[in-house]
Parts: C-alpha cells; sequence; structure tokens
C-alpha cells in the first residue's frame, strides 16, 4: 500500500530541520510553564510534553492526564509554540483534541500493537493533525510501517516517522539500538515521508545527544524530538537523558547541516568509478556461483555433502586474515563471506536435492 502524504506544514527552524523540545512528562504548570518559556527564547517553535506515560512498572509516575493539558494550553497561548503530546488511547485523542494540541504522537510501545494503533486510527477519521509515529520497540520495519499506513487509512496524510531506537538486552552503550539501517531502509521504501530522530530516547544519556542528532542530519532526517527540563537533574521521568534549554541551544548551534542533493563534477566522476567497480563485483559474484553450482553437481554425483564445515572455517579465516591485509576490516570480510557462503550452500542444496 501507498501512503498518501501531504507536507506536514510544521515551522521548521531552518529548510532541512523541524525541531521538537520539551520535557519527557509534564509535571506541574510551573515546570511547564518554565521549560516553555525558555525554549521559546532560544527560538524554538514546537514544544512536547507527555500527559500519559508508559511505564515499564507499576508505581513510578504515569502522567497527570487531562489535569496537564490546561498547561500545554497556556505554553501555546503564551509562547505561540505549536504544542504536541502522546497517545495511547481513542479517549487519549479526544482529550488532546478537546485542549487544541497541535501534534500528535504516538509512542513505541503502541505502535508495536495493530489493535492499539487500529483504536487510535479510528479515532482519527476526519481529523486533520500531524501525526508522528514511533518505531515499535522490536526492530520491525513492517510493524512500523503497517502502523503508519493504519493512520494514513483513516485520511491522516500529515504524517511522520520518528526513529526512538530498538530495545535491546544489551545496554552498554544506548539505551535503545539505533540499528540505523531500518530508518535508512524507510527512507528508501517511502522517499517522501518525513523522519524525524529521537536521539533521548536512543541514547539514554545527555552526552549522546549531540553526536546523534549529527549522525541523523548526516542521513538526511527532517527533524529531531528532544526532551528538554528546566532542571533535568530534578525530573520525574528520563532524568539522565533530559537537558536544559541552553544545552539544547548550544547541541543544536554545533550540529553541521550539509547539503544533501548537492552534486558536484568531483563527486560525479567518484561515483562513476564505483558504478564500475560495482558492476565487476557483481560480475565477479555471478561467475563465482556458477562455480558453486558446478562444485554442488560434482559434490551430488560423487556422494559428498554440501556443508563441509573445515572448508567453510579455512575461508572465513583465510579471507578475514587477507582482508586486514589489504587494509580492510576483518569482521566486514567475514560478514561479507558468511552471506557468499550461504547463499552458495543454499544454491548446492538446490542442486543436490534436484
Ligand atoms: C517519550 O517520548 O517520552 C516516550 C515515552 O518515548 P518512547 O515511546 O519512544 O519510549
Ligand atoms: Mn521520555
Amino acid at each position: 500500500m501507498e501512503l498518501e502524504l501531504q507536507p506536514l506544514n510544521l515551522p521548521s527552524d531552518n529548510e532541512r530541520l523541524t525541531v521538537i523540545a520539551g520535557p519527557c512528562s509534564a509535571e506541574s504548570e510551573e515546570q511547564v510553564m518554565s521549560t516553555a518559556m525558555q525554549l521559546a527564547s532560544k527560538g524554538c517553535h514546537i514544544f512536547r510534553a507527555g500527559v500519559w506515560k508508559p511505564r515499564t512498572k507499576p508505581g513510578g509516575f504515569e502522567g497527570h492526564g487531562e489535569k496537564a493539558l490546561p498547561w500545554l494550553k497556556q505554553v501555546k497561548e503564551t509562547t505561540g509554540m505549536l504544542v504536541g503530546t502522546e497517545v495511547a488511547t481513542p479517549e487519549h485523542v479526544e482529550l488532546a483534541l478537546k485542549y487544541g494540541i497541535d501534534v500528535l504522537w504516538i509512542g513505541a510501545r503502541t505502535s508495536a500493537n495493530p489493535f492499539a494503533v487500529q483504536a487510535l486510527a479510528d479515532s482519527l477519521k476526519g481529523v486533520d493533525i500531524p501525526v508522528l509515529v514511533k518505531n515499535p520497540v522490536n526492530p520491525d520495519l513492517e510493524l512500523w510501517i503497517g502502523a503508519m499506513e493504519r493512520i494514513n487509512q483513516a485520511g491522516v496524510k500529515r504524517l511522520a516517522a520518528i526513529h526512538r531506537g530498538f530495545s535491546s538486552y544489551d545496554k552498554k552503550i544506548y539505551r535503545n539500538l539505533p540499528m540505523w539501517q531500518i530508518p535508512i531502509e524507510l527512507r528508501r521504501r517511502i522517499p517522501s515521508l518525513p523522519i524525524f530522530c529521537d536521539p533521548s530516547h536512543i541514547g539514554g544519556r545527555r552526552e549522546l545527544i549531540a553526536p546523534l542528532c549529527q549522525q541523523a542530519m548526516d542521513l538526511g532526517f527532517d527533524g529531531l524530538i528532544i526532551e528538554s527540563h528546566c532542571d533535568p537533574d530534578k525530573a520525574w521521568s528520563d532524568a539522565k537523558q533530559q537537558v536544559t534549554p541552553d544545552v539544547l541551544d548550544y547541541i543544536l548551534s554545533l550540529l553541521v547541516i550539509r547539503d544533501q542533493t548537492m552534486s558536484t563534477e568531483g563527486i560525479a566522476t567518484l561515483r562513476k568509478q564505483i558504478d564500475e567497480i560495482d558492476n565487476q563485483l557483481m560480475e565477479i559474484m555471478a561467475k563465482r556461483m556458477r562455480i558453486c553450482r558446478e562444485i554442488g553437481q560434482y559434490k551430488k554425483e560423487h556422494n559428498m555433502t554440501v556443508l563441509q564445515t573445515s572448508r567453510y572455517n579455512e575461508i572465513l579465516d583465510k579471507r578475514g586474515a587477507q582482508g586486514s591485509l589489504l587494509g580492510m576490516d576483518p569482521t566486514f570480510i567475514k560478514t561479507v563471506f558468511e552471506a557468499v557462503h550461504e547463499e552458495s550452500v543454499r544454491q548446492q542444496i538446490e542442486i543436490v536435492n534436484k
């Protein structure tokens, strides 16, 4: 299914970047207003704050709910910023619309659940509001696209994706693994869909916000949604990953936004060389596969097994070492040869079973 999209029509910081900033949660009228005033004074156009908070365990602060919505309304009236919040149920949608919320987003836990997304889609029928869909907690691009299709089918055309990383047991560096190949594939599949990056939830630590923002810009993302709090260390949720509006402003000022479409003669010549090499690689690969199939035939005629582990290990080790000598990362070379070998085995099995 093709998405039917319209421009988000949100105010942006420059032609290549829309920034949404604000605290993880709306904690009190004072905290919301103080953060919002500071962000507005730094030139921020869109304010975020969570009103309904999905928490991993019970007993934590789950958001003030409806009580916090007038605070967001006040932000809008006082500062002129647009305001956005997370919705997870049709009741949330109804209340958010009632209080004039301008932007909605669907959280990662919700977008992983097609029943919940469908219920949200039904509640959004006939409503023209930008909806940002976070990736599901698990690295499943189809599920992410499916969630956006459901919302789109309800008639919401101002749609964007938010990349917030993927849950993992390994939390050494990131809170949520970025797995950049997934948003990159999303961009390839639906080029006109704007993609935001949420460096706060990917990193889980404030030190990682700047490098993650830069990476998102270098990959051609269209926006950033960043958690910012007037007093981050005292935040009721996600304290470690929030920054003051001052720090946020500094981080944004350091961002280098490179031109994506620029093409010079120099790069065109280099790209031609790459195309040429890719063609050669492809021909060589096809030749390798032909010989592999011949080997398969030979193995069949001589009653030999397809997979011969010692030969496989020998190839991987040898190629890894050769790669090192040629100035390449041996792990990368092993990954390439593993893929090549997997396909060779698949083809040989086909021949042997014919
Ligand atoms: C949030 O944006 O505060 C949030 C709960 O994020 P996520 O759904 O990405 O965990
Ligand atoms: Mn948060």
